[in-house]
């Protein structure tokens, strides 16, 4: 006898079962078919644990779309300063005023020179989508 298709116990007691989207093609996937790895990626932020920043989990319908999911990742450089760009973005989310670079790098978990080297990073970009897009110049806003 052959072992094809689903356990006849079903997908979940309850008769529910938890969907997901693949990365690549957006499709649909049950949670128990979708494959899944973790990729470097410099834009990763962990929603509540700094130590798992700058991994991606990348999930995917099929073997050929997870490969080519991770290849994306591999040809993407990992830059630290976008990585540290985004701790502060983190950290500071709920700051209206104000805070000296010093107390930033602590929130953020950072050195003074990752939190320099961060900002400048973010600023950079900021100037270039500005050159790009339009918006109020810089001390405008
Ligand atoms: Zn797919």
């Amino acid at each position: 006898m052959e072992d094809i298709g689903h356990p006849a116990d079903g997908p979940a007691d309850d008769g529910t079962e938890e969907f997901d989207l693949c990365d690549h093609c957006g499709q649909v996937v049950p949670v128990r078919e979708l494959l899944c790895a973790m990729v470097p990626d410099s834009s990763a932020l962990h929603p509540s644990d700094p130590d798992l920043d700058g991994s991606r989990v990348l999930t995917a319908c099929g073997v050929e779309h997870l490969a080519e999911l991770v290849g994306q990742y591999r040809r993407r450089p990992f830059v630290p300063e976008e990585q540290w760009a985004g701790k502060i973005c983190r950290a500071l989310a709920g700051q209206d005023d104000p805070v000296p670079l010093s107390l930033v790098a602590r929130l953020s978990g950072l050195s003074v020179e990752q939190a320099t080297r961060g900002v400048e990073w973010h600023n950079a970009r900021a100037r270039a989508w500005r050159a790009r897009y339009g918006g109020p110049a810089e001390g405008e806003q």
